[in-house]
């Protein structure tokens, strides 16, 4: 962007994001079953694992951004005492809505909110969550460094970030069998699943193109995270980062 204006092509990339969840939003989790072979789960699983929420009475407060069918904060919630509330954030409604039935299904009411909000401008206060929780949302915001900085903004003092994205494959041998599973395969079920594999190919290239593992990290703490650092899951098909405003 120059000046706050967003380009054409950047217009396009939000607007892409836009439809690819707009049309998977109810086989959302069956598409991620079978893209990640069920690994989704447990990867997710290590994220609640690593933010290890209070379990007694202690209240906390959980942002989940790019939250999505409520995945993440269904997961905190079975977890953490029950003084513990999760708000989850997400740019599009249709997903959200998904979230919410499930919710309701789940009787989380009064613990869990769903928000509508953009990862670059969150409609929350300075200083307001214990943590923040973002699991393969990061790879489709526009301006990474800007996200970054809101969860800066919205964490309160010792609070903790945490994301799970994919990553880059660092075991020799996986790599290529990943690139090419990645590349012919995920558009291919897209397809067969939704009827239209362009917003699946467009999923593959952001894994490509998002930072590896190191350079995420550097992001974090230019953003002013303190003792930032990573676990790698599945050899780093997708990695965990985590940081704390210090
Ligand atoms: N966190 C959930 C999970 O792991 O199952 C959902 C992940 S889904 C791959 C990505 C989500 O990011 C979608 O629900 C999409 O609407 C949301 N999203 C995309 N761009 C966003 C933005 N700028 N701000 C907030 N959410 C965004």
């Amino acid at each position: 962007t120059h000046f706050g204006f967003r380009t054409v092509r950047e217009e396009e990339k939000a607007k892409l994001v836009h439809t690819v969840f707009e049309q998977v939003a109810s086989r959302y989790d069956l598409m991620n079953d079978l893209m990640s072979g069920g690994l989704h789960r447990a990867w997710k699983q290590s994220m609640i694992d690593w933010l290890n929420p209070p379990r007694g009475a202690r209240p906390f407060h959980l942002i989940d951004v790019a939250g999505g069918t409520g995945d993440i904060a269904f997961r905190f919630l079975e977890r953490a005492g029950v003084a513990s509330q999760v708000t989850v954030c997400d740019i599009n409604e249709h997903m959200l809505g998904v979230g919410q039935g499930r919710a309701e299904a789940k009787a989380f009411e009064g613990r869990i909110e769903f928000a509508c909000g953009d990862a670059e401008h969150l409609p929350f206060p300075d200083n307001s969550f214990d943590a923040y929780t973002i699991a393969f949302g990061i790879r489709n915001v526009t301006h990474v460094d800007q996200a970054l900085r809101e969860a800066y903004r919205v964490l309160k003092p010792g609070g903790r970030f945490l994301c799970l994205e994919f990553s880059r494959v660092a075991v020799p041998g996986i790599d290529d069998i990943y690139e090419a599973y990645s590349f012919a395969a995920i558009p291919r079920m897209g397809k067969w699943v939704t009827g239209d594999d362009a917003p699946y190919q467009y999923l593959v290239e952001s894994i490509r193109r998002f930072p590896d593992q190191e350079t995420f990290k550097r992001m974090i703490g230019e953003a002013g995270f303190g003792n930032v650092s990573y676990r790698n899951v599945t050899g780093g098909v997708a990695a965990l980062h985590s940081g704390w405003r210090l």
